[in-house]
């Protein structure tokens, strides 16, 4: 037992059910809680107003308010973590500084450089399993290698969850150890945080800290149009009413953007204001419930949805090379097109492939774009045009709100064909095809693309009409099939030959 730990909030969001949390809880006898804005993540961002930035900062604010009713407080820094977390734990006399695990190559590397400045001082870290059920190690094949399809995986996913009758999704119970036991809080106390928080941002033989109290303390500004209600009070009524109204449709409903019937809960599970073990045993129990097949059916559909979230977690840890490069070899120098004009076109929605520029539209104009459409823009850039799947991979991570690294390099490399588990190369999206069967009334496309208000669907799925400012399609999508077969089969053809 420590007398004193640092818990640091990362992408866990939330004061219940956090597997670090809990862990520092029943560790010390007193901890201290402290969010840092990562300089080095913060200074790449090219928006000011980045969603991201309003929704974590609404999140911390939420969690900060509840420490205070605890007779606490949570310090807020901007800066380097490799420097601010050992320095803090310094200042508190912590023992050791508790966090939850992120599987980034760059946080970790972060964490191994945290890790040694503790350690110099000798203070301990210690790192807990919390954004996902199952880490990579405890999902393999017979032999103990990872999985790279996704239907082999889900079964042994189930099966390990089974063999531990469903120990990996108990809830961690926080509430019960933030409370005072008797006199003496579990949590350092608002006047000694204040004190600290004085000495730290007085300028002496180090740097003085920036204490954040605002988002213009780091130059940045609120993104006014959140359309996903930040913090965990809102994740929970988000899964309570998608669980309502459409998990046991979900199935028949997904593919079709303008139904808005999925969960919205990707940016939630990303920041972590929602559990994923609460995600997942929320709609176990209703599967279980079901006697209905066709419903059950549906909700066993979503949970699939959360499990791919996992599979591509443990392809990030398995196989970190795919943040840089294709996950197949033979596929790592395509010799993609580079035509700044076209990818600008794609980037801006003006391709004059409706379904593509309103979700291109949709992505900038709301920081989320649904997912029948993420596949279609995706197989449209590396498809039709030809571009690099990085290219885009990098476009949505500037935008998307709940963008994650392993998810999005996943479905980036599934749609273009580069992937583990992917769409076979010789497949290509037909948007005209795709927007019949999923927008029929073009009443998605019409949201996003309102210059094309007044055209009858039959003629927008068709391509056939023509209207002031809004383009022609920039390339014609049968000859670009030919083209991306040609890419493709080069590659092939030229690993026969190598071999
Ligand atoms: C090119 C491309 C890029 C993507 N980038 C991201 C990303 O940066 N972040 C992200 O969370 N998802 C990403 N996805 C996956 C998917 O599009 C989103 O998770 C989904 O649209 C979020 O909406 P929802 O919460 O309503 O999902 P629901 O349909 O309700 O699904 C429930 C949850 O399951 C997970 N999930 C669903 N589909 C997938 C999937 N294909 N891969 C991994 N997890 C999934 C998400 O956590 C989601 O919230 C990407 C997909 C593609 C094709």
């Amino acid at each position: 037992m420590f007398a004193k730990g640092l818990f640091w909030f990362r992408r866990d969001l939330r004061l219940y059910d956090n597997a670090a949390l809990h862990n520092a809880l029943t560790h010390c006898s007193q901890i201290a809680c402290v969010f840092v804005f990562d300089e080095n993540i913060l200074g790449k961002l090219a928006d000011k107003d980045d969603r991201r930035i309003t929704f974590i900062w609404k999140s911390i604010l939420e969690i900060q308010e509840k420490l205070q009713k605890l007779g606490s407080d949570l310090f807020i820094f901007y800066g380097d973590p490799i420097d601010l977390i050992p320095k803090l734990s310094s200042s508190i006399s912590a023992e050791a500084v508790f966090t939850n695990r992120d599987y980034e190559t760059q946080a970790l590397t972060r964490d191994e450089m945290v890790q040694a400045k503790l350690n110099e001082k000798k203070i301990q870290f210690f790192t807990s399993k919390d954004q996902i059920i199952f880490e990579a190690s405890e999902v393999t094949k017979p032999d103990g290698k990872p999985y790279t399809v996704f239907t082999p995986f889900k079964k042994t996913w189930y099966k390990t969850l089974d063999n531990h009758e469903y120990d990996f999704l108990a809830s961690y119970p926080i509430e019960r150890h933030l409370k005072s036991t008797g006199v003496a809080s579990r949590l350092i106390q608002k006047e000694e945080i204040e004190s600290i928080r004085l000495k730290l941002s007085k300028p002496g033989r180090n740097e003085p800290v920036l204490q954040v109290r605002s988002l213009s303390d780091m130059g940045f500004v609120e993104a006014k149009d959140l359309i996903v209600g930040a913090g965990s009070a809102a994740a929970d009524e988000q899964l309570d009413s998608f669980i309502k109204t459409h998990l046991l449709s979900y199935k028949d409903q997904r593919d079709f953007p303008d139904l808005r019937a999925t969960s919205n809960l990707s940016t939630h599970l990303r920041f972590g204001t929602l559990s994923i073990r609460k995600c997942f045993r929320a709609a176990l129990n209703i599967v279980r419930a079901q006697t209905e097949p066709k419903a059950k059916e549906n909700a066993e559909t979503w949970l699939s949805e959360l499990i791919w979230r996992e599979f591509y977690s443990m392809i990030l840890q398995a196989y970190p090379h795919v943040q840089e490069k294709a996950f197949k070899p033979e596929y790592q120098n395509l010799m993609w097109r580079v035509d700044e004009k076209l990818f600008q076109a794609w980037a801006d929605g003006m391709t004059g492939y409706p379904i593509v520029d309103a979700g291109m539209r949709q992505l900038k104009q709301t920081g989320l774009m649904h997912n029948r459409v993420r596949m279609i823009t995706a197989s449209f850039l590396t498809k039709d045009l030809l571009i690099d799947w990085r290219k885009g991979e990098a476009h949505f991570a500037r935008y998307l709100l709940d963008f994650d690294l392993a998810s999005n390099n996943g479905g980036w490399q599934w749609a273009s064909s580069t992937g583990t588990d992917a769409v076979p190369y010789f497949r290509i999206f037909n948007p005209s095809l795709q927007s019949g069967k999923f927008d029929p009334e073009a009443k998605y496309i019409k949201e996003f693309v309102p210059e094309l208000k007044n055209i009858e669907p039959a003629k927008i799925h068709k391509l056939e009409f023509s209207v002031a400012n809004y383009p022609k399609p920039i390339i014609r999508h049968d000859e670009a099939k030919n083209a991306v077969m040609s890419l493709f089969k080069r590659t092939t053809a030229m690993k026969d030959k190598e071999s």
